[in-house]
């Protein structure tokens, strides 16, 4: 791994949520910059998950803009409790968990962009209730399954191209980009080839047009590896440790 002159701050040193938050801002801003992309380029999703509201409030005040929540019903809630302050702050709420049918109408409700789209049934039955619910357009993410863990959520690269066409068809739906949860390796440079082949699926798919004017976002990177995911072309990054704090 090139090894790049991080800030000298460690991220369990800075002792307020704020500090870490810029401090992380920071440390994506400079990776950003390391691959030769401008720095808004890539957005930084804090992932709240499992933190109390007064946290997300805390998180609010330093100047956090994109949540990322993995359970439908528990961002249905902070959203609720949030909304004033999140809607003067413009706050975008990401979807990263897996989405069960069931729960599809509250995800329409509740999420500006659902980074988990994971089969053409899915995304079938969003496209409906988006018609039913009058929202225009839902921006989703697939997400991949690149580990061939059959267990794990997301499509198999075999299937992309079948699930792509689906939301494609799909009126409501903007295909916005790839998303992807590599398996977890103790040594973060193992992780690197997962990162490079989304971009590259990304890339394929760009060429085809695929995702209209966007060009196609990449979901992709954690707490421990977000810089090399950067690396490989991260345009957004999915953070909740080195932000919050570990979760119980
Ligand atoms: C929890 C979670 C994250 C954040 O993980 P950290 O290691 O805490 O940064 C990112 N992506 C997904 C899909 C998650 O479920």
């Amino acid at each position: 791994m090139q090894d790049i002159a991080t800030p000298k701050i460690e991220v369990n040193e800075a002792e307020s949520l704020a500090a870490r938050y810029r401090l992380i801002s920071e440390r994506v801003s400079f990776a950003a910059r390391e691959a030769g992309r401008a720095e808004t380029d890539v957005t930084l999703i804090a992932v709240s998950k499992t933190h109390p509201v007064a946290t997300l409030r805390e998180a609010l005040a330093a100047g956090v803009v994109e949540f990322g929540e993995n359970r439908v019903q528990e961002a249905t809630e902070k959203r609720a409790q949030l909304a004033g302050d999140a809607k003067r702050n413009r706050v975008r709420w990401h979807l990263i968990g897996n989405l069960q049918a069931n729960k599809a109408r509250r995800a329409v409700q509740t999420f500006d962009c659902i980074h988990t789209l994971d089969s053409a049934t899915l995304a079938a039955r969003l496209d409906r209730i988006c018609d039913e619910e009058e929202r225009a357009k839902l921006p989703v993410l697939i997400q991949v399954e690149l580990g061939g863990e059959s267990t794990k959520a997301g499509v198999a690269e075999s299937e992309l191209a079948q699930v792509v066409a689906a939301v494609r068809a799909c009126s409501h739906l903007e295909l916005a980009g790839l998303m992807t949860l590599p398996p977890y390796f103790e040594d973060t440079e193992a992780v690197r080839p997962y990162f490079r082949r989304l971009r590259e699926l990304r890339d394929e798919l760009r060429a085809r047009e695929a995702f209209g004017t966007s060009g196609g976002e990449l979901s992709m990177g954690m707490s421990h590896d977000y810089e090399i995911a950067i690396a490989e072309g991260a345009t957004m990054v999915r953070v909740g440790t080195a932000i919050f704090g570990a979760r119980d």
